[in-house]
């Protein structure tokens, strides 16, 4: 069965599909992959083999056909060099980073964010590894090449930076080590929902914003450590704030665009799914679970906007966007819609059914 034979999203809302590589606990089992992609079609096939982990559930779903594919802007491929889908981290960055910095110049918000299971290789792609940079480091180091390029001397720019993480719909300011991680979220008459009293620092080289982001990564850690918590049940959201201003020799006036550029790495999605959680982590699960759904409803309700239809096919009338729902979508709200520019990748694993299964079909219904 073929979903959304329809074309992909609209103008303003990509999304694209990137699949791991088997890692070597997998080769060593023997799993196999069960991912194919073809042009921006992503292929998955139900294991046959129905005893491994994590496939037992798929196996008591009788009547399941057992292959589905689903299209995407893109679908990306990494193992084997030789496949056309096959994309390094550059590539990602030239498809996807590159347009919403372009975007972020002209003034306007733009949005990235990694959706998927842990494992998935959402850190991979936003932050990547070592030498191998992700999305948001290329992103930031182009931004910064950019602003040294510049020779128009009529306009200065400035950029700041913020990190927060929400957990359990709580916020804690990653740049400031003494906030003990509940700030108050509220709303400006004008400016809209903002973080009260959340750091917000000067960065003048691509060298400021990695040390900041490695900061802000080690304060996740102790803060995960000392909850008994890992990182993979909180989102992370990195903001850039770009200010160009611009001074007019003939009419004195001087003028300024201020565009953000948020980087977001939501908490693990089977966090949402996970079942047989009692207590705390009950209440996590459904926050995490009510937090990743509303996220999915608001881009949803964009990509149908931008694309001028309606989920039921009907036109388009006055829609509520439930950004209230979830203080991920209520902080990010003047970055989606409007003149925004966003971004999901979501990234799956080539061997856990289930998961993956569940991933492509939120892809599926955001886009
Ligand atoms: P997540 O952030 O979703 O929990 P990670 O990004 O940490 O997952 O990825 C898990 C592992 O898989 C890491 O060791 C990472 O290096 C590897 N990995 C993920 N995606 C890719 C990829 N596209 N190419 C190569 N290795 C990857």
């Amino acid at each position: 069965k073929t979903y959304s034979a329809s074309a992909t999203s609209g103008g303003n809302i990509k999304v694209v599909i990137r699949c791991r590589p088997l890692n070597s606990r997998e080769l060593v089992r023997g799993a196999k992959c069960l991912i194919r992609m073809e042009g921006n079609q992503t292929i998955i096939t139900r294991p046959t083999d129905a005893t491994g982990p994590g496939n037992s559930k798929a196996a008591a779903r009788k009547g399941e056909e057992d292959v589905k594919s689903f299209t995407f802007d893109k679908s990306y491929w990494s193992f084997d060099k030789n496949d056309p889908n096959y994309a390094t981290q550059v590539h990602l960055y030239n498809d996807l980073g590159e347009d919403l910095l372009n975007h972020a110049f002209g003034g306007y918000n733009t949005c990235i964010f990694a959706y998927g299971q842990t494992g998935a290789g959402k850190s991979y792609s936003m932050m990547g590894y070592g030498e191998d940079k992700g999305i948001i480091p290329l992103t930031c180091c182009e931004l910064f090449n950019r602003i040294d390029r510049n020779c128009d001397n009529t306009v200065t720019y400035q950029v700041q930076v913020s990190y927060i993480q929400i957990y359990n719909e709580r916020v804690r300011d990653l740049l400031n080590p003494k906030n003990k991680g509940n700030l108050k979220v509220r709303e400006h008459p004008t400016l809209g929902p903002y973080v009260e009293d959340l750091s917000k620092l000067i960065v003048n080289s691509f060298q400021d914003i990695e040390y900041l982001m490695d900061e802000g990564n080690k304060a996740r850690a102790v803060a995960a450590t000392n909850m008994n918590e890992t990182s993979s049940r909180s989102h992370a959201i990195f903001t850039l704030i770009l200010t160009q201003k611009r001074h007019d020799a003939e009419t004195k006036m001087d003028t300024e665009k201020v565009s953000r550029i948020s980087l977001v790495d939501l908490a693990g999605s089977e966090r949402a799914n996970s079942t047989g959680a009692t207590g705390a982590r009950l209440k996590e699960g459904a926050n995490i679970n009510k937090s990743l759904t509303t996220f999915g409803k608001v881009i949803a309700s964009l990509a149908d906007a931008s694309s001028g239809t309606s989920r039921k096919g009907a036109k388009k009338a006055d829609s509520f966007v439930p950004y209230r729902d979830s203080v991920l979508t209520w902080l990010l709200k003047d970055s989606f819609g409007g003149n925004s520019k966003t971004a999901m990748i979501a990234a799956i694993s080539p061997t856990d059914y289930d998961e993956t299964l569940s991933t492509l079909r939120y892809a599926d219904a955001v886009k």
